[in-house]
Order: C-alpha cells, then structure tokens, then sequence
C-alpha cells in the first residue's frame, strides 16, 4: 500500500496548519523551543509549534481570570449560554473534514473513523452540556421555624484543562464543554503532540460566540507550559486526561495551591469471554476493544481473558482476523488501523513486543514494525498468549495495539485476574447468561462494566476510574460538583424573627 504524502493531503484538503499563537507574543521563530508536529504516517514534518514559556502561561491565566471576574460569559443568562455553546457545536460540524485532517495529521487517526464519530461526538459534548444546564436546580431547606435556606451554585472560576494526543479532540471538547457551561473560563494546554485541531477549535468556539479569554490555548511540552499552568496560584479547578505517572507530578503541584483536581487516567482492562457467550458478537467486540483508535485507548481491554471450552476457536478466529486487519494511510476510508502517533511511542509499545519475547509469551500475530510501509510509525496488530497476569505485558499498559490472552477457568479466577491490577478504568464480560452478567458487573472493580458491548459511551452516566485509573468522574451531575462552588445561604421570612433572637 502507498501512502499519501503530507503534500498531497494538504493539497487535496487544502487545510491550513499554522500552529500555535498568532498573536504578537507568538510565532514559532520567537518561541525558545518550537516543537516539531510530525505526521506519523510518513514522518514527515507538519509545522512547528511555538512552545508557551511561563511567562505566556502567566498571560493566559491572567486573561481568563479577567474574562471570570468581570467579562460577560458568568454572568450570561442560561438561555444565552446554551445558545452561544449550541452555535459551538454547530461551528464544529460545519468544519468537521477539516478539524479530522488536522487530527490525522497530528495523531495518525483514521480520518474516517474522526469524521464519522470522533468530531461529531466533540460536537455532541457542547449540545449535551448545553442542554444540561438548562435542567439544573437549587435546594431549600427550612429547618428553623420562619427562616429559609437556598443552596446555589457558581461558577468555581478558572480552570486549567490539560489533555492526550490518542483522543485529542474529542478529550479537549468535553473538558471544555464541561468547565465553560457552567459559567467558568480556562487555559486549555493541549498534548504536544497533537495539538492542530484542539487548537483550531479554540478559533471555532471563539467565532460562535464565546468571548475572548473564556478558552485560552497554552501550548507546549508537559514538562514546561503544562507544569506552569498546573502549578499556577490562579486556577481554581484541574481537569487532566492522561498518564497516571504524569497525574501523581501534577497532583502534586496541584497540592501547594490546594486546587481540587479531576483526573482521567490509564488503564489496562481485562475483557472476559465465557463459554456461553455469543462466540462471534465477543470476538468482533473484543477485537474492537483493542485495536480501535490504533490500539491507543484508554479503555483498551488489553487483557483478554478466555474460559477453556472456547479458547481454542476464540483463539483461531481472534487471530486469522487480526492478521487481516488493514493496517495503512489514515487517510484512505478502508483503512482500519493507522500508524502509532509519534516515533518514541512506537518504540515503546515495539519494545514491549520484545518484554513479550523475554518474558516467554507466546506471539500469535504480529509483534513487530510493518517496514514495508515506509518511514511511518506503523505497527503490526499484535496478540500474544501469557499463562501469568503477573508479567509486565500483563500489568503495564502498552498502549498500543498490543493484547494479551490468558486461559482461565472458572468464573472466580477470571475476576480475580481481572482485579490483580493497579487499575480500574473499565471492564467487559460476554455471557449470555443473565446472572453471571450481573455477577461480572459486582465484582470487576472498575468504573464502568460493558456486558456484551464494546466501547459504548453514555454522556449521562458517570465516567472514570477505580484505583490508579482515576479521580472524579465525567458525567453532568459530576462536572457540575466538579466545576461549580455550592453556596448556602439562610435568611429570615419576616424581621421580627431577629428581634425575638436578640439580633436586631
Ligand atoms: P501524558 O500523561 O504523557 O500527557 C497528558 C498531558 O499532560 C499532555 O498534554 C502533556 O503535555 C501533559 N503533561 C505532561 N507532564 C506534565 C506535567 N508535569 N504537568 C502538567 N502537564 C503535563 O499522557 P499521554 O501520553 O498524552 O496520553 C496517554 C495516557 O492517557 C494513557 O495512559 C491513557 O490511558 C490516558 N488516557 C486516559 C483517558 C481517560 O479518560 N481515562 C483518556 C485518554 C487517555
């Protein structure tokens, strides 16, 4: 298979990819430390990104303070907010192909699979939280004979929004999404390695209405403008998708400020198949779960576990399959899997290709780098056969389109198995059996349980994870306790009330 060079995609999209700032503080030539945005199907460079040091970091927490304490956008009625945010989604779709080029170019993302769900869902998340804080309502409460007592809620200020390349879009819209509907404003510090369509989309939200210094974009490495912004004595609220290494550095910042924290985090979740399931739904299921997005998913069941009577054909079909994944340019509708977004990240998950080897699995399909298809960072989609969760392939995640199988056999050592692990993103289980379902559901601690469905997301339940997986959860009612302050307020009925109190 050829792939389509970054010339011919610009060409043929005619997509601008000016990255970063525009303003007279920025531009690549004036930033210290311009960061390479390289397209990971061809290697090839895309543009440079101007990095944000802290002083610019500084400048953005400062226009959003400004925009939170005396600017419209908390202060606008309900109605008005749901309209500029709905307008949001609108703009959103009306530039969907090409907010899912620059996805592509930055992630490697099958531009098919950006524009058909991915962008639409970015959209969805303003619509969702637009429709949601047209539901929202206070309490009263009245205790005290004659005295009454509201409880209200603000916005609780300016937020810092840090996110991941292997989503980047469809991440960064529901913490904007989230944070803004309520009233507050934030400094959105985007994955350096894909930063072109969150940044873009910032531009969008801006010409739907939202006021400037509402969204601010901070761009650069973590280690530099997203450690001043987390660290940063004005923020009120951090919202972080990413690592859980990088979420215990970011905490930590976050501690000296005492700014409440929501974090979205890692995961290695096992995906249980039992003898009575639906043997074809489960394995289409499973191989979904783990090679959709490239294999670069937080909710990969990275650990497929099969009970005995039906590992042999799980097995056999599992992997006459993965073979045939079309692996190649993202850019080309048939393709299924695209390459892994950056170079050091394909040489992580190829050389847990090799931890595989040394720690004695079992390669049943792929395992290493697909040369043939140029200087991209593509990879074989790989399964493995393991006879122990304590391995590292078993306990670390790859993140990367990479599964382990593991044969078990009795129910009880599956959740087990299931539960021997530092996380608790999600978990799934194919039964046909009604109580062994609902048995899965009590016992895999995790945030989310999928019975006999892959990836399937509800905007309105509570999103997130158990142990090293996560802190808080995405959800309406949970990003309103998140992003707003609760007040009480009490007050007499009539005057005289203080007069018996020895109060007038
Ligand atoms: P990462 O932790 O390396 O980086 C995430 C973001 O944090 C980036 O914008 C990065 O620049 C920034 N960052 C890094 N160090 C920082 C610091 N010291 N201070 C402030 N910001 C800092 O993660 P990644 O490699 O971009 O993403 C992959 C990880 O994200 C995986 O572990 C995956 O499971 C997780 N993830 C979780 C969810 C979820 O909803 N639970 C969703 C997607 C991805």
């Amino acid at each position: 298979m050829t792939i389509k060079s970054l010339q011919q995609v610009l060409s043929e999209t005619r997509v601008s990819v000016a990255a970063g700032r525009t303003d007279e503080a920025g531009g690549a030539a004036r930033s210290k430390n311009p960061i390479p945005i390289i397209y990971p199907a061809t290697a090839e460079q895309v543009t440079l990104l101007p990095e944000d040091s802290v002083e610019q970091v500084d400048s953005a927490v400062a226009l959003a303070r400004e925009a939170f304490e005396t600017g419209p956008w908390p202060r606008l009625s309900v109605a008005h907010r749901q309209k500029i945010l709905r307008d949001a989604a609108m703009k959103i779709r009306e530039h969907q192909g090409e907010l899912a080029v620059l996805e592509t170019l930055c992630a490697g993302l099958p531009f098919s699979h950006l524009s058909g769900r991915q962008i639409p869902r970015a959209a969805e998340n303003f619509d969702f939280f637009a429709d949601h804080i047209g539901t929202m309502a206070g309490e009263t409460f009245e205790q005290e004979a004659g005295f009454l007592t509201l409880v209200t809620r603000e916005a609780a200020g300016v937020a810092a929004l840090v996110s991941p390349w292997n989503a980047p879009l469809a991440l960064a819209s529901m913490q904007i999404a989230s944070c803004i509907a309520f009233g507050n404003t934030c400094v959105v510090k985007p994955s350096e390695h894909a930063p072109l369509a969150v940044g873009r989309m910032v531009e969008l939200l801006e010409q739907a209405g939202v006021p400037p210094g509402v969204v601010n974009l901070a761009n650069g490495r973590g280690n530099v403008t997203g450690n001043a912004l987390v660290s940063h004595p004005g923020i009120d609220r951090i919202a972080f998708t990413g690592g859980t290494a990088t979420a215990k550095a970011i905490m930590n910042s976050a501690s000296a400020n005492l700014t409440p924290v929501h974090l979205e985090l890692s995961g290695k979740s096992a995906n249980i198949v039992f003898e009575d399931a639906d043997l074809e739904r489960a394995i289409d299921g499973s191989l979904i779960n783990i090679y959709s997005n490239n294999g670069q998913l937080c909710i990969a069941g990275s650990r497929i576990l099969l009970q005995r009577g039906i590992a042999e054909p799980f097995i056999d079909q599992f992997v006459e399959r993965t073979r045939k994944i079309r692996v190649g340019d993202p850019m080309d509708p048939a393709t299924e899997v695209g390459p892994l977004a950056f170079e050091a990240h394909m040489q992580k998950v190829l050389g847990y290709c090799e931890i595989a080897r040394a720690e004695g699995a079992e390669i049943l399909a792929g395992g290493g780098r697909l040369d043939e298809l140029g200087p991209g960072y593509f990879v074989e989609p790989t399964a493995v056969l393991v006879d122990n969760n304590t391995l590292r392939i078993c306990q670390e995640e790859v993140f990367g389109p990479f599964a382990t199988i593991q044969v078990f056999d009795e129910a009880e050592e599956a959740i087990a198995i299931a539960n021997d692990s530092d996380f608790g993103l999600v978990g799934y289980a194919w039964t046909e059996n009604l109580a062994r379902g609902l048995k899965m559901q009590e016992s895999i601690r995790a945030g989310t349980v999928w019975l006999n469905t892959p990836l399937l997301r509800d905007l309105r339940a509570p999103f997130g994870g158990f142990k090293n997986s996560g802190v808080g959860r995405d959800g309406p009612r949970q990003c309103a306790g998140f992003y707003t302050e609760e007040k009480a307020t009490i007050m007499p009925r009539k005057a005289e009330l203080l007069k018996k109190m020895g109060m007038d």
